[in-house]
């Protein structure tokens, strides 16, 4: 269960609050895109989004987006955001998160990953020492690896929702 368990849940990135990460005591975060900041299938951030990432700036938070998404669809997000990025990070490896940590001068432990995936955004950050908060997927995706994916996810967001993580 360990490596499946993320360090918080939330339904919205914008409902992580700098006072939240200060209390999860990390100074960096590392941002899913699809689900996360924009929905799936759109080419638009989610609205507040861009406004609330600069806020957590402005407290001093280092952020940066980390996606395994291709350049194409990742760095115009980046653009938008006026942030760093790493396209194609094949998370769950830990190799992007790595990246991420290092471009940002700082170690895995003080960095939160905010993303929608159990089996990528969390299993990775918890492979490398990195908090995660898990987020309610903005919509759901199409093609079989993500309903088999999502599938086993409900079962595990069940377990933790008794939990009351
Ligand atoms: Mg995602």
């Amino acid at each position: 269960m360990g490596i499946f368990t993320p360090t918080a849940i939330k339904p919205l990135a914008l409902d992580i609050t700098p006072a939240f990460l200060r209390q999860m005591g990390v100074k960096a975060l590392l941002l899913d895109v699809d689900n996360t900041i924009a929905a799936y299938t759109s080419h638009q951030p989610l609205p507040g989004a861009v406004e609330w990432a600069r806020s957590l700036e402005e407290a001093g938070f280092r952020v940066l987006i980390v996606s395994n998404n291709y350049k194409k669809r990742v760095g115009p997000f980046a653009a938008r955001f006026g942030l760093s990025y790493i396209s194609f990070a094949m998370k769950p490896l830990p190799f992007g998160y790595l990246r991420g940590a290092r471009k940002l001068g700082l170690r895995c432990r003080d960095c939160a990953i905010i993303g929608d995936q159990i089996f990528t955004d969390v299993v990775g950050a918890n492979l490398c020492g990195m908090r995660s908060v898990l987020l309610t997927p903005l919509e759901p995706e199409e093609g079989l690896s993500f309903r088999v994916r999502r599938f086993f996810e409900r079962g595990l967001r069940e377990k933790f929702a008794e939990k009351d993580l």
